[in-house]
């Protein structure tokens, strides 16, 4: 199996959500899959030298920088994936990209249904991922994405460039886009990165940022009671 995956990602133009993210996850979809016909049969790869999992390439995503990589075997347990069946069109064919299984379906399937395929991995991703981070090897991995600010620093003057965490408005897919929390002034915002904006906030649901501060409670900052008073000539505004 041939994979190539270039860095973070090409997504240029914005546009309808899904439509720019199918687009996208298409176009490197047959750059991984059109060169090369070394091995055919099915097999797992991820190991054989530059060799980029699926997962892996999904993260490195310009906008998915969010999302941390659910360990393989979290994903091949049927339990963890629990009624996603349901939820997810193509879930078989999803979720053998996902793991990187080569299925056969790539002979049958039309350019369109690549692209559901394509789409469908990346709700397939977002919904288990939501399940994972809330496991202590899930928390573990957003930790380290914590400690290195990689979900961006609340905007407010008053924080003081406090690293925030992700989440969602909504556990239900495509109701809101994610957010990030500042667990300093316990308010949300919106990423700073347009990419970003586009990613659904189901993916990392209301759940996770607060439980992870329940779980590394040292994390915790102090609540700021300094905020901003408006001014007029020094003078502090007159409520009528
Ligand atoms: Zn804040």
């Amino acid at each position: 199996m041939y994979r190539e995956r270039g860095g973070g990602g090409s997504r240029s133009e914005m546009g309808p959500v899904d439509r720019k993210r199918i687009n996208d996850a298409l176009d490197k979809h047959l750059e991984r899959s059109s060169p090369s016909t070394s091995s055919e049969e099915s097999d797992v790869s991820g190991s054989d030298g530059d060799d980029t999992s699926w997962i892996t390439w999904f993260c490195n995503l310009r906008g998915n920088e969010f999302f941390c990589e659910v360990d393989n075997d979290y994903i091949r347990d049927d339990f963890n994936l629990c009624g996603l069946s349901g939820q997810v069109p193509y879930y078989d064919y999803a979720l053998d990209l996902i793991l990187d299984v080569e299925s056969s379906h790539g002979d049958m399937f039309t350019e369109e249904q690549n692209e559901l395929v394509e789409s469908a991995a990346e709700m397939l991703y977002g919904l288990i991922h939501v399940r994972y981070v809330l496991t202590s090897k899930g928390m573990a991995a957003m930790l380290e994405k914590y400690k290195n600010a990689e979900f961006g620093r609340c905007p407010r003057v008053y924080c003081c460039g406090q690293p925030c965490l992700p989440v969602g408005q909504s556990d239900i897919a495509r109701q809101s886009t994610v957010k990030i929390y500042c667990p300093k002034c316990e308010d949300i915002y919106s990423p700073r990165s347009r990419f970003q904006n586009n990613i659904d906030g189901a993916y990392f649901g209301t759940t996770f940022s607060h439980l992870f501060l329940m779980t590394y409670g040292h994390l915790k900052p102090q609540k700021v009671s300094q905020s901003y008073v408006p001014r007029v000539f020094g003078f502090k505004i007159h409520k009528p």
